[in-house]
């Protein structure tokens, strides 16, 4: 598991990856993602599995990476806003 100091509870894990935004840090379990894709279409410049790192929280603004995040339907994403 990789060490990420200062990551809210919700967002650590053994198979889960912090991404640190300005405003969000989106996370993502990778053990439980199933591939519905409602990630990318909602937020391509966010969610984008091309590229690395696949996850760019400051892509869209924090209201609409929140939003697509509450359609990910396995709980694989999760987001909080940077306090
Ligand atoms: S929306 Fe959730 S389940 Fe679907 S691909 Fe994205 S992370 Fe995986």
């Amino acid at each position: 598991m990789q060490d990420q100091p200062g990551i809210p509870e919700e967002h650590v894990g053994p198979t889960r990856k912090a991404y640190v935004g300005r405003d969000v840090i989106v996370s993502f379990d990778g053990e439980r993602c199933q591939h519905a894709a409602e990630c990318v279409r909602g937020a391509p410049a966010v969610f984008d599995t091309q590229r690395r790192p696949w996850i760019a929280p400051d892509g869209a603004s924090a209201d609409e990476v929140i939003a697509v995040v509450g359609r990910c339907p396995s709980g694989a994403l999760r987001v909080s806003r940077v306090a």
